[in-house]
């Protein structure tokens, strides 16, 4: 199965090196897992009084009644009648009208098959398949005919959709159930009445009809599913086996100062459950890795700092990164006011520390005299050296790619343990599938005194009330973040956008009366902190931004955000921005202001929002509208993307096929049971398969 594709019958050179670059088939094995896009049953045969503008493509028999070109120049086409006695049809052609036309004769039988447009409340086929019925019927077939993907430069070699089926009846024709061995164990074979791996094969591509081609995908869809759990979880086995984790096993003075003496609030049971979690992970010999959860404003902080003391107590270091600067000094603004009694030395790195204080912190970090470095990514620029890193929390990880977040793990002889926290909620499925190889905790639980943040979708007609409604808010000493979309870091016309809302804004809030911070991804990072500062310490009512202030920023006194053109964020942006009010105790308001013109998909969007503060339930509705492959730091992980399953629509399938994985690795880490076998073997054949020949 791992021939080069050029052995197949009618693969030549070049339509070999045009099937390698267009659709990355290199061998028999690609080729078959070249799936269609759907198979046209071409069996049924409609009645066009049947059609309705809800039938996607059709298939009719009927009487070719007349034809004629009718328009000029660009607007000439071809246009003929079709009777099938139940109504007409009419068939257009705008290209290759006269090559068409000679394949037309007025009162004979014609089968067409293609896509229906409507026109004039009448069905339409625009270049529709088009078969001459020699005597009186349609071709009898006994199965459904594939039609595949296919590209430009591939139709031009002769494999359209059907010269890509042709190649694959000849690669059947060549196959024997040996050449597809089952790699499943019998066990689950029979638990989930799957059919054999060959079967699945040939009826994905020719199904006799569409129940056989339901059960060949649902074979195909599980083995993709279950292969992969499988693997990211034999990965996780053999790091848990194999990666020696610094023991912290004291809890020492320092935790138990601060926790006994220095909290500055009573912690939530969620945060009491994570920290429990991350204590016995510390403790356990193994080296961590750990990805949080928890929902924007649940408290993840505290949960990083008290693992930070723990590390402490056991003459470690931590180092915490954070995605912006903004957010590294308010963390470390946070931390250095709850440490202050305690004799713990904290640091900050960010782009922004220079000259003598660079030096002194990395001097700092190399001797292990700081106990805590917060920063940016700066802290895993080369010169950061520590003395004993001995954990590593990365805050919003979102932000952060996995290159970035293995360069802090090699800061140490052993890698460090590995705090990750998100706020962007991970929908289990893509947990499993992305993040797989970490185990995870949720905070799901907000502090006490929380008031859900009312939010409402306001029209761009709305703004005056809207800024009537803002001017209320300040009067009663609270304050506004006012959010400009920013696509694109370098589009000019997000930042005109920004400026010229930045100006309206001062027109209804004009100083001295009104003070406006404006902080935006073009400012330098003094300009930046200034404004930042000016806005925390309550100088300025308003803070004009991009989605700067997407992640982390806390401000418990603003009550208000406005979304400008919220109909350009997605879900997940839109739930972090949010996030950033109702930090305090007093009732908090988000205002998502659009144009009046809405796609479907704004629309929903904008609905979940006004009913669902869940950041559990946006992200899974996120991950519904959008599709694995554009979540938000997954994209890069590859792990989402299967050739036939959708973590979505195959959840549940998924969780199955994750249990029955977890099932087998628990009783046979190694395969090696009999019924395994065949499952390892696949398993290291894949590999050299993947290898092979592709690294070009
Ligand atoms: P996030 O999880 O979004 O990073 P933070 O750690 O920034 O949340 O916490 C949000 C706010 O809630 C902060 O002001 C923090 O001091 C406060 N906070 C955290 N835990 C508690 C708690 N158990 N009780 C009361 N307030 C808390
Ligand atoms: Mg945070």
């Amino acid at each position: 199965m791992a021939s080069p594709i050029e052995y197949l019958h009618g693969v030549s050179a070049i339509r070999g090196d045009l099937l390698r670059k267009e659709l990355n088939i290199f061998s028999f094995n690609d080729l078959l897992e070249h799936f269609p896009l759907r198979h046209i049953d071409k069996t049924r045969i409609d009645k066009i009084s049947s059609l309705s503008p809800s039938s996607d493509y059709a298939q009719i028999t009927g009487r070719l009644t007349r034809y004629e070109i009718v328009g000029e120049k660009r607007s000439k086409r071809l246009v003929a009648q079709l009777d099938d006695g139940t109504g007409i049809m009419e068939l257009v052609w705008f290209q290759g009208i006269s090559w068409v036309i000679k394949s037309l004769s007025l009162g004979n039988n014609y089968r067409v098959f293609g896509k229906l447009g409507w026109f004039l409340h009448k069905p339409q086929m625009a270049h529709p398949e088009l078969e001459l019925i020699q005597h009186g019927t349609a071709k009898p077939q006994n199965f459904l005919e594939p039609v595949y993907p296919t590209t430009e430069k591939l139709r031009s070699k002769g494999l359209d959709g059907k010269g890509i089926s042709a190649l694959m009846k000849k690669l059947f024709e060549k196959l024997v159930p040996d050449n597809l061995p089952e790699c499943l164990p019998p066990s689950i074979i029979e638990k989930y009445k799957l059919i054999s791996r060959f079967a699945a094969f040939n009826q994905v591509h020719f199904p006799a009809n569409e129940p056989a081609y339901r059960q060949a995908v649902r074979r195909l869809k599980f083995e993709e599913l279950f292969l992969s759990q499988l693997t990211i979880q034999r990965l996780k086995l053999n790091r848990i086996r194999t990666s020696k984790g610094m023991v912290f096993v004291n809890v020492g003075p320092l935790f138990n100062r601060f926790y006994n003496q220095g909290l500055p609030f009573e912690l939530t049971s969620a945060q009491k459950k994570v920290i429990k979690e991350i204590r016995k992970d510390l403790g356990s010999g193994k080296q961590m890795n750990r990805l949080l959860q928890g929902d924007v404003g649940s408290g993840k902080t505290m949960v990083a700092l008290l693992s930070m003391l723990l590390a402490a107590d056991n003459g470690y270091q931590s180092v915490m990164m954070a995605p912006t600067e903004v957010l590294a000094n308010q963390h470390y603004a946070s931390l250095i006011k709850y440490l202050d009694t305690l004799p713990v030395k904290l640091a900050l790195l960010t782009g922004s520390t220079k000259g003598k204080e660079r030096k002194e912190i990395l001097t700092g970090c190399e001797s292990g005299e700081v106990n805590i470095l917060i920063g940016t990514h700066a802290v895993i620029e080369d010169k950061v050296n520590f003395n004993n890193l001995g954990l590593a929390v990365i805050d919003e990880q979102h932000k952060f790619g996995v290159a970035q977040r293995a360069r802090l793990w090699k800061k140490n002889k052993f890698p460090p343990h590995n705090l990750v926290m998100t706020a962007t909620p991970i929908p289990r499925t893509l947990a499993l599938t992305a993040f797989g190889d970490l185990d995870y905790s949720i905070i799901d639980e907000l502090p006490p005194g929380r008031r859900p943040v009312q939010t409402v979708h306001r029209f761009e007609q709305s703004r005056p009330q809207v800024m009537d409604f803002i001017k209320e808010e300040i009067k009663k000493g609270r304050q506004v973040y006012i959010v400009y979309p920013l696509i694109e870091e370098s589009s000019k016309l997000d930042y005109e956008n920004l400026m010229k809302g930045y100006e309206e804004v001062k027109s209804f809030f004009p100083e001295p009366k009104y003070w406006i911070s404006m902080v935006h991804g073009k400012q330098d990072a003094l300009q930046k902190e200034t404004n930042m500062r000016r806005f925390i310490e309550g100088d300025t009512q308003i803070m004009v931004s991009t989605t700067v202030i997407e992640v982390g920023v806390n401000v418990p006194n603003a009550t208000v955000m406005v979304i400008e053109s919220a109909e350009k964020f997605g879900l997940s942006q839109l739930h972090q921005l949010r996030g950033r009010v109702g930090r305090g105790a007093d009732q908090s308001y988000c205002i998502l202001l659009t144009g009046n013109k809405l796609s479907k998909d704004a629309k929903q969007r904008l609905a979940i929002m006004t009913n669902t503060q869940d950041g559990f339930v946006i992200a899974e509705k996120d991950l519904e509208l959008r599709g694995p492959g554009e979540m938000e730091g997954t994209r890069q992980s590859g792990a989402v993307l299967f050739k036939l399953a959708n973590i979505v629509a195959d959840r549940a399938m998924l969780e199955a096929a994750s249990q029955s994985a977890e099932k087998i690795i628990q009783n046979d880490p190694g395969l090696i049971q009999e019924d395994n076998l065949p499952l390892k073997n696949f398993l290291a054949g894949f590999r050299e398969k993947t290898a092979w020949g592709r690294i070009a």
